[in-house]
C-alpha cells in the first residue's frame, strides 16, 4: 500500500489522528482477530447447504420444463431463464465452494460436489491448478496468475507486452468473455492435457490414465445432458441455439465478475519478486482485490445470491475455506478494523461503478506501454 493511499484513507475514515498500520505483521493480526466463531461457520454452512438445496431444485424444475415438457413457449421461455441463473448459481454457489473445500465438513461431499465443475464443460482437476495454485497464491502476478493472462485477445497488467489491437480492447473484449465457457470446454482443458501447462506454468501433477479418464468422462456426462438428451426430445436448432446462448450468457456473468475483483483501476499488480507468503498475503490480496458493494434494494439482494462469495473477494481470498454465505457479515468486520486503522480496503460503490471501473482499465491498458502499479484505492 501506498504512503498516498494510506493517508487518503486516514483523512476520509477518521478526524482522530491513529496509528498507521503498514507492517504486514500487523495487517495479517487484523485479518485474524475478526475471523468467524466455530457457530458462525457452521451456522453459515447450514445457509449455503440450503441455499444449494434450491439451487438443486430450480435446475430440475426448470430442465424437466424446458427440455421434457411441451408446455407453452412463455412457460419454457420461463424455464430456460431458470437454467441460466441455476447455471451461474451452481458455479458461484456450489462448484466454487467444494473445489476449496467450504462447502462442507465432510472431505468426500466437497470432493463429490467439486464435480459440478465437470457437469457445466471444465474440468474440476484443472480448474483446481488455475484457480488454487495460480490464481490464489499469486493474485495479479504477472507471469504466474493465468486469470490475467488473455494475450493474444487483450492486456491486462502493465508488465504484459502490448499490441496495435489492444487499443479497441475495452470495446471488442465483453462479448469474447462469454465464450470463455466454451473455449475451457472444447479447447483450454484439452490443450491443458496436450502441453501439461495452464496459464504458461507447468502443471505440477503428473497427468495420469487415470485422470484424463476422468475428464474424459466429465465431458461426456455435460454433452449428455445439455446436448444429446435434450436432442432427443427438441429440434436440433432449438437445442443448439439455447446451448449457446445459455453458456455465453453465464460465461459472461463468471468471467465479467471476476474480472471486477481484479482487473479494475483501483488494484494492483505487484512484481513476481515482491514477497507474498505467510502475513504478507494479506497485504497482497488486499492490495489486489476489490470487493462490490451492493447498496440497490431490489438488484443488490438477488446479484449477491446469484453471484455467491465472488462480490466479497477480499474474505475469500483470505480465507477461501469458510462459506461464502459468511462473507458479508466477515467483509464488513474486516472493513470496520481497516478502516479504523488507516489500512485501504478497496470496495467498489456498486455493480455499474465497477464495470466503468473494468472498463476504464482496459482502456487504460489498451492505449498506453507505459507501466502503472495500480490506481486509488477505493475503500
Ligand atoms: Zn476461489
Amino acid at each position: 500500500m501506498s504512503d498516498t493511499a494510506l493517508n487518503r484513507s486516514q483523512e476520509r475514515t477518521s478526524p482522530e489522528p491513529i496509528r498507521p498500520l503498514t507492517a504486514a505483521s500487523d495487517v495479517a493480526s487484523l485479518w485474524r482477530s475478526v475471523l468467524p466463531t466455530g457457530a458462525e461457520e457452521a451456522s453459515a454452512r447450514r445457509r449455503l447447504q440450503a441455499k444449494a438445496g434450491l439451487i438443486g431444485l430450480v435446475f430440475i424444475i426448470s430442465y424437466g420444463v424446458l427440455v421434457l415438457s411441451h408446455l407453452a413457449w412463455p412457460i419454457r421461455t420461463a424455464a430456460a431463464a431458470g437454467i441460466v441463473v441455476a447455471v451461474i448459481a451452481i458455479g458461484t454457489g456450489i462448484m466454487h465452494d467444494a473445489n476449496h473445500g467450504a462447502f462442507a465438513r465432510r472431505r468426500w461431499v466437497n470432493q463429490a460436489l467439486s464435480y459440478t465443475s465437470d457437469a457445466l464443460g471444465a474440468s474440476s482437476w484443472l480448474w483446481r491448478i488455475q484457480h488454487h495454485k495460480l490464481h490464489h497464491a499469486n493474485t495479479n502476478v504477472v507471469g504466474l496468475d493465468g486469470d490475467i493472462s488473455l494475450a493474444p485477445l487483450a492486456r491486462l497488467a502493465p508488465s504484459q507486452p502490448w499490441r496495435p489491437w489492444y487499443r479497441a480492447q475495452h470495446i471488442y473484449i465483453w462479448p469474447f468473455y462469454g465464450f470463455m465457457a466454451i473455449k475451457n470446454l472444447l479447447v483450454s482443458d484439452i490443450v491443458a492435457l496436450a502441453t501439461r501447462r495452464l496459464g504458461g506454468q507447468p502443471l505440477g501433477r503428473p497427468v495420469t490414465a487415470g485422470v484424463v479418464a476422468k475428464i474424459t468422462a466429465g465431458k461426456v456426462v455435460h454433452f449428455g445432458w445439455a446436448v444429446a438428451l435434450p436432442l432427443l426430445f427438441n429440434p436440433w436448432w432449438a437445442v443448439l441455439a439455447f446451448y449457446v446462448a445459455c453458456s455465453w450468457v453465464a460465461g459472461s456473468v463468471l468471467a465479467v465478475v471476476f474480472q471486477l475483483a481484479h482487473c479494475v483501476d483501483t488494484t494492483e499488480f505487484p512484481d513476481a519478486v515482491g514477497d507474498r507468503r505467510r502475513d504478507e498475503f494479506v497485504l497482497h490480496q488486499l492490495r489486489t482485490t476489490c470487493d462490490i458493494d451492493s447498496p440497490s434494494p431490489v438488484v443488490g439482494p438477488f446479484f449477491r445470491w446469484l453471484v455467491g462469495g465472488l462480490d466479497h473477494q477480499v474474505v475469500h481470498h483470505l480465507s477461501p475455506r469458510l462459506p461464502h454465505t459468511l462473507y458479508p457479515a466477515l467483509a464488513q468486520r474486516f472493513r470496520d478494523q481497516c478502516q479504523q486503522q488507516g489500512v485501504a480496503y478497496r470496495v467498489h460503490p456498486g455493480v455499474w461503478p465497477a464495470i466503468r471501473s473494468h472498463a476504464r482499465w482496459l482502456r487504460q491498458m489498451g492505449v498506453s506501454t507505459a507501466g502503472a502499479s495500480g490506481g486509488p484505492s477505493c475503500g
